[in-house]
């Protein structure tokens, strides 16, 4: 039998001293592999479950994206911040790719922090096995749960998968974790219609939602498309700002939705 130690998960960035990704210094590890293939993905290299070659511009050479690591070598390597995250109330925060994807892994290693006492965070879209989902969300203190469209076929228009299981998954959330923070990134063309943030108020009124954030289009990832090979579907499409999303919040608000734009 396979003991905890034995796990590996396939890890492409370990990023130290992020500010961004919740509660004070903290460390991010970046988990490969995702079942949804949204077409505004920024991290086109996590989407593959493996390790893949990608060009690099600043070393004009391919680089190995994914390295296959034990929770060992993990914990080792975030334990090393540990006086930054006492310093500053930070921690670890999980992302991906969707982390769920390598979901007995991402489990295990936040139960080890638990253990240890470090504040831990993670970003999913909630596209698991309830069960699967279920499990992991007990062990992590704050949860960033990604909602990208209120209509199922649209929704798999956007992203390849329908939002069935993740509705579901939100439900529980909303229902056992004290700490969520539920988050619209938001697409031109897609879901920045006021007559979307209608259809979304309206849904999160259903699930008693009271605040929200809203994360605007951006093009971080689109030099990435072209260094995988692969073609950027949103490369015409404009970057959305703050200001640009004024109206979207105000009908959220005029619903008792709290609303920060990121
Ligand atoms: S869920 Fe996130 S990582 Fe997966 S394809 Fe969509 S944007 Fe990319």
């Amino acid at each position: 039998m396979m003991t905890e130690m034995q796990l590996k998960a396939c890890i492409f960035n370990i990023q130290k001293f992020s500010i961004h990704d919740g509660p004070g210094i903290r460390t991010v590890v970046f988990f490969k592999g995702c079942p949804l293939r949204c077409t505004w993905c920024s991290n086109p290299e996590s989407q593959s479950g493996k390790p893949e070659m990608m060009w690099n511009q600043a070393r004009k050479k391919s680089l190995l994206i994914g390295e296959y690591k034990t929770i060992d070598e993990v914990v080792e390597e975030v334990m090393k911040d540990i006086a930054f995250y006492e310093e500053s109330g930070g921690g670890v925060t999980l992302s991906g790719g969707e982390v769920l994807y390598q979901a007995t892994f991402a489990t295990e290693l936040l139960r080890i922090l638990k253990e240890k006492e470090i504040h831990t965070a993670a970003e999913t879209t909630g596209y698991a096995k309830p069960s699967v989902f279920a499990n992991f969300i007990k062990q992590v203190d704050l949860l960033y749960f990604d909602v990208k469209h209120y209509d199922s076929q649209q929704h798999r228009q956007g992203t390849g998968v329908d939002n069935g299981l993740i509705l579901k998954n939100l439900a529980h959330a909303l229902a056992v974790h004290p700490n969520l923070i539920i988050r619209i990134p938001v697409i031109p063309n897609y879901n920045d219609g006021l007559d979307d943030a209608e259809q979304f108020a309206f849904l999160f009124n259903q699930l008693n939602i009271s605040k929200i954030e809203l994360l605007p289009f951006h093009q971080f990832g689109q030099q990435k498309y072209e260094d995988l090979g692969r073609t950027y579907q949103l490369a015409e499409t404009p970057q959305l700002h703050t200001e640009d999303l004024s109206e979207y919040k105000k009908i959220m608000e005029d619903h008792q939705i709290a609303c920060l734009v990121r």
